[in-house]
């Protein structure tokens, strides 16, 4: 037979359950969060951009792509960067 104060002590057991099932959930939530935020931050640094003279970091619309076509990224509005570039350019006319 159960008693008044059985019950009670399996309602709490039952609530402790829930409640730490509740905390597991949250916190493979969590987890998952982390995971996707690490994920998309790590992605965004691969595609980070810089200049290929003076390495500022480069937004869109603040460079230009290399002219000659090896790829790289100058400053738009710095002249210099993109002179300097094209003398050290490995796809120069005069380097090969
Ligand atoms: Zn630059
Ligand atoms: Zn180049």
């Amino acid at each position: 037979m159960t008693t008044h104060v059985d019950e009670q002590v399996q309602a709490r057991i039952a609530a402790a359950k829930a409640k730490r099932e509740l905390q597991a959930e949250q916190r493979a939530e969590l987890a998952a969060n982390r995971q996707a935020g690490l994920t998309a931050r790590k992605k965004a640094k691969g595609k980070r951009l810089y200049c290929a003279t003076c390495a500022r970091l480069q937004w869109r619309g603040t460079y230009y792509r290399c002219p000659l076509g090896c790829g790289v990224a100058v400053c738009r509005k710095n002249p210099h960067c993109g002179n300097t570039h094209l003398r050290q350019c490995d796809n120069r006319p005069e380097a090969s």
